[in-house]
């Protein structure tokens, strides 16, 4: 499964392909990889304008916004942000707004009342897409992606047809396409409203940024913990965006053993874990993230990080750092390689 950096890698290869440009079409070729209300979904997201390409832990999230709005937030893009074309034909008008609005509400659940509680989990970097209202609290605003294991998102120009493991086409104003291809059906795509964002589990639970967070601050979400670190740094509840690679690398660097409880390690050795964490995802963004499997970032290019993995898939292997096997075993139920002369319990 992709992970933040592969995430983060994606929406940078999209930002420019996307911002500015107004969604015209949905066409949803598999009902269920569109969660929530699929009709609302093809009738809500045509028309509105794509704002902004973030992610939060590892969900991409399209920011968008109603035509009348675009204009200033394309400019806030920057160099890379493409003009809003004045399109002749027009945007849904008042009264298809409010079929959207009831529909996101549905789609939200009944007992939706209003904004609150969203913004407590917003990022508030340039990673991350600002949750502001774009106009009522239900009407959708950003558009969440989840690749999990095979997920990819491609635009295409209007010559490209689909292929078998298409699930979802969004028409784009200049004429391309945006495919969400994913041949094992665990992604997903679903709009977000304010009203969603509020009831919606996933996104209400997700722990801090790894980027955003500070190092105490890292430290302190496992005080008093029970569990294992490996397991704690992949619930997406305790820190976001991390997984198997990302948590093996970081923890090689710093010393510490997958398994060690996490709450029996000191401050200090969580703040180091900390640094090594920020400098792993960092690495990696900076190489276009890992490729291994099928993983290819938004222009099909393979990501190279996986070249400088010190333990991740080099199970048996000598350890770069002292030279010993490294040892293969379980923890949180996934393989986990560590080298048991470096790496300490605590
Ligand atoms: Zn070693």
């Amino acid at each position: 499964m992709p992970e933040l950096p592969e995430v983060e890698t994606i929406a940078c290869g999209l930002r420019p392909q996307l911002t500015g440009r107004r969604i015209v079409s949905v066409a949803v070729r598999n009902e269920g990889t569109v969660q929530g209300d699929a009709a609302a979904f093809a009738r809500c997201v045509p028309g509105r304008v794509i704002a902004g390409v973030g992610r939060r832990g590892k969900l991409l999230l399209l920011e968008l916004v109603p035509l009348d709005g675009a204009a200033g937030r394309a400019d806030a893009a920057g160099p890379a942000g493409v003009a809003v074309d004045a399109p002749s034909d027009v945007p849904p008008d008042a009264a298809d707004l409010m079929t959207c609005r009831d529909a996101a509400g549905k789609m939200a659940g009944s007992s939706a009342t209003g904004a609150a509680g969203a913004s407590g989990n917003t990022g508030n970097t340039g990673n991350t897409v600002s949750t502001g209202s774009a106009g009522g609290n239900r009407v959708p605003h950003l558009l969440g992606v989840h690749l999990k294991m095979t997920g990819r998102l491609f635009v295409y120009g209007p010559e490209v047809a689909p292929n078998t493991h298409t699930r979802v086409i969004f028409g784009l104003d200049d004429g391309n396409r945006l495919f969400f291809d994913d041949a094992r059906k665990f992604g997903y795509v679903r709009a977000l409203s304010e009203a969603d964002l509020a009831t919606w589990d996933f996104w209400r639970s997700l722990g801090p940024e790894p980027l955003e967070i500070a190092a105490p601050d890292f430290a302190a979400l496992f005080r008093g913990r029970r569990g294992r670190i490996k397991a704690l740094l992949l619930d997406q509840t305790v820190i976001a965006g991390i997984g198997n690679i990302y948590a093996d690398e970081s923890l090689f660097r710093a010393s510490i053993r997958p398994d060690a409880q996490a709450g029996e390690l000191s401050p200090d050795r969580l703040r180091v874990l900390h640094g090594h964490l920020v400098d792993v995802l960092r690495e990696s963004i900076a190489e276009c993230g890992s490729s291994i499997r099928d993983y290819r970032d938004a222009h099909g290019d393979a990501g190279a990080f996986q070249n400088r993995f010190r333990v991740y898939g080099r199970s048996g292997q000598p350890c770069v750092a002292c030279g010993r096997a490294l040892t293969t075993g379980k923890v949180a139920g996934r393989t986990t390689v560590f080298c048991e002369h470096c790496q300490k319990l605590k």
